[in-house]
């Protein structure tokens, strides 16, 4: 028997949120907790270990709403905000913890967080508050250990921007991507639960249709899909009802068992 692990959707809203600010909307108005989703994020709980991939700006209420009290890695996809702007909070696990979390991200990404977030990964002495004590290694194609886990980095195409996807064990995660390279497909082939984004109906530039990411799905054939980073334009439950068997929409909470 292969070691298992536990997949944990913190997030899997676009950018915005759903509900959007302002947003008058059917599905930002609704009430069903299947339409609330925060800022795209997952956690890998490994045995006693806590990966967390991205910390967006809904860190604080995510990490109390699944009574999170230890971090002991985070992989940054990328460096946009709805993907960091909640790093922050990670100072209140260096005080759980007593120590400092490596973080992992793509060079390209890893200059912009360091930019970005100078007064955490610069040497700001006039900056007197309590900040986030974090060390951030580049990462590149190679496989890295992260949390215990063995962690294959794969390309993912984002309008221009280079995410990091990953692949642990018979999980893969694929959020923001608009295209995925065929060495990543690669890498993807026998996935048996995968998460990948898939925005709205309509095109954009920078991120995955629904019917654009079930044509990577045709291909991989994974047993278990879930679409992330999802807009105020699907409804979760119309949604699912026209999907095939073995894909869904996913939803903040939402708890997978992987094979390492
Ligand atoms: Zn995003
Ligand atoms: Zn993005």
């Amino acid at each position: 028997m292969s070691k298992q692990a536990r997949v944990v959707v913190l997030g899997c809203g676009t950018s915005t949120g759903v509900p959007a600010i302002g947003c008058l909307e059917p599905v930002c108005l609704s009430e069903d907790t299947k339409n609330k989703r925060l800022r795209p994020s997952i956690l890998i709980e490994n045995g006693g270990s806590n990966l967390l991939v991205d910390t967006g700006p809904d860190l604080r209420q995510q990490a109390l709403t699944h009574g999170l009290r230890r971090v002991d890695a985070v992989i940054y996809t990328h460096y946009h905000a709805d993907h960091t702007n909640g790093i922050d909070d990670l100072r209140v696990f260096n005080f759980l913890m007593k120590k400092p979390i490596p973080c992992y991200a793509y060079p390209d990404s890893a200059t912009v967080l360091r930019r970005n977030f100078s007064y955490i990964f610069g040497n700001e002495n006039h900056y007197t508050g309590f900040r986030p004590k974090l060390t951030l290694e580049e990462v590149n194609d190679e496989s890295f250990e992260a949390a215990g886990l063995k962690i294959q980095p794969l390309d993912l195409e984002h309008g221009g921007n280079r995410v990091m996807g990953i692949r642990i064990g018979d999980f893969a995660y694929a959020t923001d991507c608009s295209s995925i390279p065929e060495d990543s497909m690669s890498i993807l082939r026998g996935v048996r639960v995968l998460i990948i984004d898939a925005l709205r109906h309509r095109e954009h530039p920078s991120h995955l249709t629904i019917e654009q990411a079930m044509e990577i799905v045709d291909e991989l054939k994974p047993k278990e899909t879930y679409f992330t980073h999802t807009n105020y334009e699907l409804e979760y439950h119309e949604t699912n009802r026209n999907l095939p068997s073995g894909v869904e929409m996913a939803y903040d909470g939402l708890t997978l068992g992987i094979n390492l």
